[in-house]
């Protein structure tokens, strides 16, 4: 082994200001549009923002200029606790598929919410008591992003109200408990404590519930909190990718040290948080048109996969328009890819990555071709590579990062057909341990695939507002 199994960045080699893949997209003139306030048709203003966002984070939302922004040396503290993550250069992979590729992953799962989303969170923890709040509310999908945020809540003993999308909280017991460990808590959504949750009863929607439908109940709760409170989201918003170009920024500098430099970088895309931020580094490369670093020398910059679940894919086959982010219409509009916002995957799917939009950065990057490729994967493949990996690396991946896995593979075993001897990185974003029935169902053959039809799609994409 020429490179180690497992690299870790040194302390003095950490990034200490995250960086704003915005401000170089404006550079490169593919800014993307503005969030529209949906009232009025016009750009949204900081004013608009700071009565549902902490104020930090809305002037982040909005800020198109500042390539790089300080990390606070308490957000820096904390993260001395879970970072660096390593880099893994995937040798049993490697060996198993018999490829000539050489796999590297980011691994982001080794802390206990169990995966990336607490990059983000231990920032917007801190932001929201710099500011004074008393607490934050959120909603959170499969668990992770409420885990993330109630263990930032407790570092700086900020409040979290969390509201669960119902079929998960019936599903995820253990992810409550240890939400409620770190002082968290947690409602079922949609639930009878919000206005807009009890027009969704009273509507007749499932019990199941969707992310769409817990956001716009933790919108309205930091809305009538007078002021003390303000409303967190754990992927989409550009505040977050700006946090998670922390992976990027480390992959980059690991990737220079060993002397590698990418040809291809892939990610699972859900809200598109993690993504953004595996590609950071290397897309600030692609929009100013020159590989980078000490290993840069004969490359060009690398390929981007984005890839999602074929029973969600708004890339693939959504819409780019104008969406509210949220299925009860209270967020500003984004132009993204999008199903339009009363989209819900089939609940047979059990690999996450259910949100019906993507991030507006992503969305405009793959709009103008920087983003070079989105792949739909159908859940029963995910499932397959991930048990692959997890026989071959040790590691029990979540079902999310699985996706990455999957098109990683597939790369892999290109490059043994062409005999290519490509470099590949992709982000391993999470563990599996809180996706055991997942799991279990894949063991049992009781899952199957669900790819919505057109007409499906037609359906949603006929609530997408006309702007
Ligand atoms: C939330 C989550 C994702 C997807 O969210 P993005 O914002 O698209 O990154 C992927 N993997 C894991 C483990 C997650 O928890």
């Amino acid at each position: 082994m020429t490179v180690p199994y497992k690299y870790y960045l040194k302390e003095n080699e950490l990034p200490e200001a995250y960086l704003n893949l915005r401000a170089f997209m404006r550079e490169a003139s593919i800014d993307h549009d503005p969030l529209l306030n949906p009232g009025s048709g016009q750009p949204v203003e900081l004013a608009d923002l700071e009565p549902v966002f902490c104020s930090e984070l809305a002037r982040q939302e909005l800020d198109n200029v500042n390539q790089y922004i300080d990390i606070p040396g308490a957000v820096l503290d904390f993260y001395r606790m879970c970072r660096p993550s390593p880099l893994i250069r995937a040798y049993y992979l490697e060996r198993v598929l018999g490829t000539p590729a050489k796999i590297y992953y980011k691994y982001e799962g080794n802390n206990t919410s169990g995966s990336h989303k607490l990059n983000s969170a231990i920032a917007q923890a801190y932001y929201a008591k710099a500011q004074g709040l008393k607490g934050v509310t959120t909603e959170t999908g499969a668990g992770q992003w409420g885990t993330a945020l109630a263990m930032a809540g407790a570092f700086f003993d900020l409040g979290v109200e969390v509201y669960m999308v119902g079929a998960s909280y019936r599903q995820k017991p253990y992810r409550k408990a240890v939400m409620e460990t770190y002082g968290a808590s947690i409602v079922a959504s949609p639930s009878d404590s919000t206005q807009v949750g009890r027009k969704m009863l009273a509507d007749g929607v499932s019990l199941d519930g969707s992310l769409g439908c817990a956001i716009s109940e933790a919108i309205e709760v930091a809305l009538a909190s007078g002021g003390s409170k303000r409303y967190v989201l754990g992927s989409v918003l550009n505040q977050v990718l700006l946090h998670q170009s922390i992976i990027g920024l480390e992959a980059k500098a690991a990737l220079d040290d060993l002397g590698e430099y990418p040809d291809v970088v892939i990610g699972c895309a859900g809200g598109g948080s993690n993504l953004g931020g595996i590609i950071s580094a290397y897309m600030v490369d692609r929009l100013q048109g020159q590989a980078t670093g000490p290993a840069a020398a004969g490359h060009q910059p690398p390929r981007f996969i984005a890839v999602e679940p074929a029973s969600c894919p708004s890339l693939t086959r959504g819409r780019y328009a104008y969406d509210f982010c949220d299925t009860g219409c209270v967020t500003p509009l984004a132009r993204m890819y999008t199903l339009g916002h009363d989209f819900m995957p089939s609940p047979n799917h059990a690999g996450g990555l259910r949100f019906h939009g993507m991030s507006p950065i992503l969305s405009k990057l793959y709009h103008e071709g920087y983003l070079d490729e989105a792949r739909a994967v159908e859940q029963t493949a995910v499932f397959e590579a991930a048990e692959a990996f997890a026989r071959a690396e040790g590691t029990l991946p979540a079902p999310e990062s699985s996706h990455a896995i999957k098109v990683a593979i597939d790369e892999a075993l290109a490059c043994k057909e062409s005999g290519e001897a490509k470099t590949i990185l992709f982000n391993l974003t999470g563990n599996g341990y809180f996706d055991l029935a997942a799991y279990a169902a894949y063991n049992e053959g009781g899952m199957g695939d669900y790819i919505p039809t057109e007409a499906d799609l037609e359906r949603s994409f006929q609530t997408i507002p006309q702007v």
